[in-house]
């Protein structure tokens, strides 16, 4: 007989787990023990969920995949029964060639989690509710600062330059992220809310339509062999943001916001890693296009010349302390992130 008694693991409901990021946040709460609900759209497309049934058959904890999609309502309230912790990852991430902003991007994310949040609160068990937010509901364009010092963005920094017209993904995480709140004011749940950096990092599928896997791809396959343009990014790496999850999933002593950030850089600091390992077998640009041609240029990619003009070329300063300070957690250094993320995709023959 065990002279200890076991502890009871959570069931935690868990929301787009075939993506990028999610299937990450799965094999953590997987690892950690707990009974994971994982929702997918569609349980017969198995070339997207694949990689979680083999998560399954690895792991401590135990795995149940159920259908569930944002655009239907009630699709969520028999998954969130019975259900300690809800993590809402769910969202479309598309920033280029947009063609319907509403529905493809804003009505799914903002009426997808009042779908969700609306199964919290008719579910007894539901205690804490974590939502993957974005850096995006913090700042709109690169070129604007933070109310913290020397501009710096902090957790009370809102976006307030971006609309249903102008960068559209960062309007629906920002009406996401307020819906979530504004529904948190009365419910039986408490929220805690990541706003994660641009994410990078192995993938756990061989999925190549994310955002965050076509940069790196296009880095990689020559897309932007004749250079790049000067995007400053906040980065974090995808095992950093899987972990700040399961932190923040237990704790009712935290609250409020969370920046994750690692380290500020840009594309062209992305493409010097890169060559530095992989410069004599990959095309990585040399270059940085200046601005003035890829304002001119910018619309082959769907990108609008006042974006451009607000984005390439600027910086800015994020505060990632309270991530430090409160969750404890460490960051991988950004180097790390990249190279690791260049040999998954190399490795699995995805360039
Ligand atoms: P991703 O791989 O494209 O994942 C998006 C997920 O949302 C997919 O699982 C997708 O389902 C699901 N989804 C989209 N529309 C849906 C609908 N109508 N019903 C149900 N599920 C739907 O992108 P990701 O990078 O992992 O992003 C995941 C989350 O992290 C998003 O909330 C994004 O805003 C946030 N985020 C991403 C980054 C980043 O740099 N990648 C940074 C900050 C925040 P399918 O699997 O069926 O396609």
């Amino acid at each position: 007989m065990p002279n200890f008694i076991p502890v009871e693991k959570q069931t935690v409901l868990i929301t787009g787990a075939a993506g990028y990021i999610c299937s990450w946040i799965v094999k953590t709460f997987l690892d950690e023990g707990f009974s994971v609900r994982a929702t997918v759209r569609d349980l017969k497309d198995f070339a997207k969920i694949s990689h979680l049934n083999e998560l399954k058959k690895k792991s401590n904890g135990h795995l149940k995949l159920v259908e569930a999609d944002l655009m239907h309502e009630g699709s969520f309230d028999e998954p969130a029964k019975g259900c300690e912790i809800l993590v809402h990852t769910a969202s479309p991430f598309i920033v280029q060639n947009i063609k319907d902003n509403q529905k493809q991007l804003v009505i799914p994310a903002v009426e997808g989690t009042k779908n969700v949040l609306s199964a919290a609160n008719k579910s007894d068990s539901l205690r804490r509710v974590v939502l993957t937010s974005s850096v995006a509901a913090i700042h709109g364009d690169n070129c604007e600062s933070g109310s913290g010092q020397n501009g710096m963005f902090n957790e009370s920094d809102w976006n307030t330059s971006s609309s249903g017209d102008y960068n559209p993904y960062q309007y629906s995480k920002t009406m996401a992220e307020k819906m979530a709140w504004k529904m948190a004011e009365n419910a039986n749940w408490d929220l805690v809310v990541l706003n994660p950096g641009f994410i990078l990092g192995p993938s756990l599928s061989t999925r190549i339509d994310g955002a965050s896997v076509d940069m790196m791809r296009s880095l990689l396959n020559g897309k932007y062999r004749l250079g790049v343009p000067d995007i400053c990014l906040a980065f974090v790496d995808i095992r950093d943001v899987a972990r700040a999850h399961f932190l923040v999933a237990e704790d009712r002593n935290i609250a409020g916001r969370f920046i994750l950030v690692s380290e500020v850089g840009n594309t062209p600091m992305v493409a010097e890693i890169l060559r530095s390992e992989y410069g004599k077998t990959h095309p990585i640009p040399k270059n940085v296009i200046p601005k003035w041609l890829v304002k001119m240029t910018g619309f082959i990619f769907g990108l609008k010349r006042d974006y451009l003009e607000r984005n390439v070329g600027h910086s800015f300063k994020i505060d990632n302390r309270k991530s430090l300070e409160e969750l404890g957690l460490t960051y991988r250094p950004v180097r790390d992130t990249i190279l690791d993320h260049a040999e998954q995709l190399i490795s699995m023959g995805l360039v």
